[in-house]
């Protein structure tokens, strides 16, 4: 049977997994977080002491790393050989880390064999950074989600404080800013919008307008095509 794929991407702390992750309860998606799995791996790395440079290293340790997703009460919960990492994966140490393995081709290649399979067994809604243009490309909704660098530190460093962490804004944008121009230079799989996608720029709007937005853009698409499951 047909599922249905909506992919989001943008650069970091655009909102896109708070965005998905409401829209897909209002459609009854599965909601795939795709940097959860890249932070998985860099967790993995970080452990075993590899550094980011050494790259025949982090093929060699590969096989070792199993990567899965389960659900609990609808929430994505990310295994790491069975580990369920989802409390050790956010800070910005492991999202550096992340941004700099993630080019490796193997760890690419290893991450989409998992996310075509839960695309192909579920209707989701997939965030990550090249999901429209290289891992959906036939998604029937693509998203380009951004905001301005300094409200994306700025609801960074909010989130980090209600955790209880601490840490310096204006170093905060410093990293964010440092991230993209990684994400986005990388040869492999670069961020960019998909010629098809639609932007939107979450500075102007509110998460649920944002929301609202992707509702009603797929709803929309669905009626124009007609329920293909009908077809
Ligand atoms: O979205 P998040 O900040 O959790 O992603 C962490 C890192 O994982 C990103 O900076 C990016 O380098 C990488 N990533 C990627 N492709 C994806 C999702 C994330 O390369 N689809």
């Amino acid at each position: 049977m047909k599922t249905y794929n909506i992919a989001i991407d943008g650069p970091a702390g655009a909102g896109k997994s708070t965005i998905a992750r409401l829209a897909a309860k209002e459609l009854g998606f599965v909601y795939v977080d795709t940097g959860a799995m890249y932070r998985a791996l860099a967790l993995f790395f970080l452990r075993k002491g590899i550094s980011p440079e050494d790259i025949s290293g982090i093929r060699a340790a590969l096989p070792e790393a199993e990567v899965t997703l389960h659900y609990e009460g609808g929430e994505q919960v990310v295994l790491l050989n069975g580990e369920n990492v989802n409390g050790l994966i956010r800070t910005e140490e492991v999202g550096k880390m992340a941004s700099v393995t993630s080019p490796v081709p193997a760890v690419r290649e290893k991450l989409r064999e998992l996310q075509w399979k839960l695309a192909r067994e579920a209707d989701v809604i997939m965030d990550g950074r090249d999901i429209g243009t290289e891992v959906l490309p036939d998604a029937d909704l693509k998203i380009y989600l951004t905001a301005d660098v300094s409200i994306r530190a700025e609801r960074r460093y909010r989130e980090l404080v209600e955790r209880g962490e601490t840490c310096d804004r204006d170093e905060l944008e410093r990293e964010i800013a440092e991230r993209d121009r990684q994400d986005m230079s990388r040869a492999v799989s670069p961020l960019k919008r998909a010629d098809d996608a639609v932007l939107l720029d979450g500075s102007l709007l509110t998460i649920e307008q944002t929301r609202d937005e992707i509702l009603r853009l797929f709803r929309e698409r669905r009626e124009k095509t007609g329920d293909a499951r009908q077809a």
